[in-house]
């Protein structure tokens, strides 16, 4: 035997068949970050691993394998968040939860692993507003990413917002005094929204949306935005 064994207490993220009964996972670890592991057998009748290969399971896994190419050996259930299927718009949440989980962890980020965990877990709970969960989960990516961005006063005058704001990638959330060139204008009802100020599900989706945005003007991660579009 040369094959290396790992373990490691992970989120599944992904799942794609594979051949006639396999699946290829995509993990994210606390430790690892990133990782693809394969399912044996996992689609046919009564298979024991099928679990491990449903995207929302995390618990700790054990692979086997080396250099990238790992097969799931055992799996012990921690939590599989199943209350997020409950309601559509907690399922899509939770989609974009798991989207962002693994385009942010290609290098390991045990923060943004705690908040996407916190996230999923109150999504399962069946949140008042589920916009909320969305973006605390995003803005603690940010601040994991060193870009801790609040949108309740100006970065660079400290007065407190009121209204719209302005944002741009050398001087974070800005007044409309402070404002230099090349900003992106955040409207009043984001702005509110994105500070905690005020809570709603339509505003918050295209406030969400807006964030997103501004994740990828600043960490270069591109979240993909087609879970809340599903929802407007
Ligand atoms: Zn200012």
């Amino acid at each position: 035997m040369t094959s290396d064994s790992l373990k490691l207490k992970a989120i599944a993220v992904r799942a794609v068949p594979y051949g006639e009964s396999d699946m290829i996972v995509t993990l994210v670890g606390v430790e690892t970050g990133k990782i693809t592991a394969t399912a044996k057998g996992c689609l046919k009748r009564g298979a024991k691993l099928r679990y491990a290969a449903e995207p929302f399971n995390f618990g700790d896994y054990v692979l086997a394998g080396r250099n990238g190419r790992y097969v799931i050996v055992e799996c012990s259930q921690i939590e599989n968040f199943s209350g997020i299927t409950a309601d559509i718009n907690c399922y899509y949440d939770g989609c974009l939860i798991l989207d962002a989980l693994a385009r942010l962890s290609e290098e390991p980020s045990p923060e943004v692993f705690l908040c996407a965990l916190k996230a999923l877990a109150a999504l399962a709970a069946g949140p008042d507003d589920p916009s909320a969960v969305v973006r605390d989960f995003l803005l603690g990516a940010l601040e994991a990413g060193g870009s801790s961005l609040d949108f309740s006063k100006c970065n660079v005058c400290g007065m407190l917002l009121d209204g719209e704001a302005y944002f741009s990638d050398a001087d974070g959330i800005v007044c409309k005094h402070c404002v230099g060139e090349h900003a992106i204008e955040i409207d009043a009802g984001t702005r509110a929204f994105l500070a905690g100020e005020s809570g709603g599900e339509t505003v918050g989706i295209r406030a969400n949306i807006r964030l997103i945005e501004l994740v990828y003007i600043m960490l270069g991660v591109k979240i993909n935005t087609r879970f809340l579009t599903e929802q407007i």
